[in-house]
């Protein structure tokens, strides 16, 4: 896999329009300029790679919109160090943005060929977060609590056992809505038994299967 100059420049004007439609971090903004998207897809699909849009990664699912991924980060609000349980690991893209932010990811993935495709291919770059393969809507209890929670995949409704394992303090953000569509909540633990809850835009996720999302599907 080569990562040319013309990849480099469609990165920055990927970033340029990430910056036009809103988004602020300049950490995040120079993370997507980092990690090569292109590396991520099929060769017949690498001509679009850097366009802002989410495209089949394998197994029914997709590699999500860099805006989505953007603004899901930015909503997060990671620090670096902050511990991080991703859910819903996938093509592996949004695990890279969240180490370049200097923090210490743990993800899981439901699908088993995804799940092995993308712990063998991220080292690869360079990238190691912990992998797991498991049902992530219950979270990832053996490592919790965690500074923040993010959930890839569109769920029915928060799942207790992700606030569970938050630390005070911690946030979850997580798109919550049907199949069609879904609001983005950032969730943030404020006490033992209190969580403030804020919205934001509607997005359009792949589902979150599981216990605590759309079942086995
Ligand atoms: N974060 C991914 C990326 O950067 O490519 C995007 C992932 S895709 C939009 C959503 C992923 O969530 C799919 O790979 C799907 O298999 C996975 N998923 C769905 N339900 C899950 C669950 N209960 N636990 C873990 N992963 C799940």
């Amino acid at each position: 896999m080569e990562d040319s100059y013309k990849h480099k420049g469609m990165r920055r004007s990927l970033v340029r329009k990430l910056r036009e439609k809103g988004i602020r971090d300049k950490r995040i903004l120079d993370a997507i300029g980092k990690v090569p998207r292109h590396f991520f897809f099929e060769n017949a699909l690498i001509s679009h790679a850097y366009q802002d849009k989410a495209f089949p990664i394998g197994e029914g699912q997709t590699i999500s919109q860099p805006y989505t991924v953007a603004f899901q980060t930015e909503k997060l609000k990671v620090e670096p160090g902050n511990k991080i349980l991703e859910v819903g690991t996938g093509s592996g893209y949004q695990a890279c943005i969240l180490l370049e932010l200097g923090a210490e990811v743990y993800t899981i993935e439901y699908n088993k060929v995804l799940y092995e495709r993308t712990r063998k291919f991220l080292p690869l770059m360079g990238y190691r977060p912990k992998f797991f393969h498991g049902d992530g809507s219950r979270g990832l209890p053996r490592y919790a609590p965690y500074d923040r929670i993010i959930v890839t995949a569109g769920a029915p409704s928060v799942p207790n056992s992700l606030i569970e394992q938050l630390k005070i303090g911690g946030i979850l953000i997580i798109p919550v809505g049907d199949s069609e569509r879904q609001q983005m909540y950032r969730i943030t633990r404020t006490g033992e038994r209190q969580v403030s809850r804020e919205t934001f835009d509607y997005f359009s996720f792949v589902p979150l299967k599981g216990d605590e999302g759309w079942g086995k599907g």
